[in-house]
């Protein structure tokens, strides 16, 4: 396979996919990935169920490529309808932006809402989840 030339016909094309950043605050689902309608220089707009929502570049993960892994999310302090019982990170679907509770560490997981298999790689998210949420540890009663 001709890596090169498909990654530089993916840079002509700009990226495809783009996802809020970790500890942005956004209205966008945190981890779901939304496809790109247009780059501009400074923003990026996508399509979000239907509706186009510019997002400045700074606060994004973009890529070229169709996203098949699940993005592991640490769950926000304000994430009141998930069941506690998921625990500290979350999954989300790159095919429909399902939320899951992160079931294996490795491996395939399938989605309960689109049937589809993705791979999750927990270990590699789960360290820098942790050093980075251990010091602030989310209250209960946090507003
Ligand atoms: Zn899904």
């Amino acid at each position: 396979m001709d890596r090169g030339l498909s990654e530089w016909t993916d840079m002509v094309k700009g990226p495809r996919w783009g996802r809020v950043r970790d500890g942005v605050r956004s209205r966008l689902r945190r981890g779901a990935w939304y496809p790109v309608l247009s780059a501009g220089s400074h923003s990026v707009v996508l399509d979000v169920r239907g509706m186009s929502v510019s997002v400045h570049h700074a606060y994004l993960d973009l890529t070229f490529a169709r996203p098949t892994r699940w993005s592991i999310v640490a769950r926000p302090p304000d994430a009141g309808l998930m069941p506690e019982s998921w625990g500290a990170w979350y999954a989300v679907c790159p095919g429909c932006a399902a939320r899951e509770p992160v079931r294996q560490v490795t491996g395939t997981m399938a989605c309960t809402r689109c049937d589809q298999g993705f791979h999750i790689d927990w270990s590699a998210s789960a360290k820098p989840l942790d050093e980075r949420t251990r010091p602030t540890p989310a209250h209960p009663h946090a507003a």
